[in-house]
């Protein structure tokens, strides 16, 4: 029996789907019709080994005009189930000094430990020094940042992608620059970041507050170099995550357990990696 930690899980209601994602969703991903109650998922990632799992916030209502799926929600959606969800709050960077009001109650008003960045939908680099403040704020509230990188299905598919720009999730120079910035905000990299995953392996390998989550792909479809450095050299900076509900927790888990990894990096990569970042005993 594995034991697991999904750092990547988006609330499966149709305020999110619809809502926050909406068209920009609609060409990419057969998910808008995977609404479902959280006391389902909660069973089903159970049933899968996975004791913890991250839910993420959603705000980038200046870029898209669409509705927020809001810090006050994911918090009330936690204080259900506070021994099975983590929560992790957004802010839309453009909105100034308001967000960074909002990223110092985080911890205070809603509990969150962390922040989730969407450089191309809410349309940010995050290398622009504009936004340094907050960043700033990030760091002095000792908050983990979940941060978008490589390809996004967000507004693919649609004619000028919907106006979302890849390139502001480049690991060089982009995420490189708020890394290196920004040193003690421990910095998890979500998704292995095709077209770019050599170049943010390199970061990860660089850089020691730099993470890799490996969610949205099945393990199955991963670059070869991604896989050969999760089983060595990054073994303890790759994540298990799953960007529910586009890919289910017993899938990607059994697609990992294919590869035959030593047990101990198994167990790493599904939870201990998670655990040590997230402070979960
Ligand atoms: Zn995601």
């Amino acid at each position: 029996m594995v034991r697991a930690i999904d750092v990547h899980v988006h609330p499966p209601t149709t305020e999110y789907l619809e809502g926050s994602g909406g068209s920009y969703f609609s060409n990419a991903f057969g998910i808008m019709d995977k609404a479902e109650p959280f006391s389902d998922l909660v069973s089903k990632f159970t049933d899968a080994g996975v004791e913890r799992a991250v839910l993420l916030a959603w705000d980038a209502e200046t870029m898209t005009r669409q509705p927020a799926t809001s810090n006050e929600f994911i918090a009330s959606v936690v204080e259900q189930h506070p021994d099975f969800f983590i929560g992790f709050g957004s802010i839309d960077p453009w909105k100034g000094r308001e967000a960074i009001r909002e990223v110092r109650r985080f911890k205070s008003r809603y509990g969150f430990t962390g922040v989730k960045l969407h450089p191309p939908a809410q349309s940010f680099s995050p290398a622009d020094p504009r936004f340094f403040p907050l960043w700033d704020a990030i760091q002095s509230e000792g908050l983990v940042v979940l941060m978008h990188a490589g390809h996004t299905g967000f507004g693919a598919g649609l004619p000028g992608a919907g106006g979302v720009r890849l390139r502001h999730a480049r690991p060089f120079p982009d995420i490189e620059e708020f890394a290196t910035s920004f040193p003690r905000i421990p910095l998890i990299c979500a998704h292995p970041g095709w077209p770019w995953h050599d170049d943010l392996l390199a970061l990860a390998m660089h850089n020691a507050n730099v993470y890799i989550d490996l969610s949205g792909w099945s393990p199955k479809y991963l670059p070869p170099s991604v896989v050969q450095h999760a089983k060595s050299l990054l073994q303890d900076k790759v994540l298990f995550g799953t960007d529910y509900p586009v890919i289910s927790p017993e899938r990607w888990i059994s697609d990992l357990q294919a590869y035959g990894f030593k047990e101990d990096v198994v167990d790493k990569i599904l939870y201990r990696n998670a655990a040590r970042l997230l402070g979960v005993s």
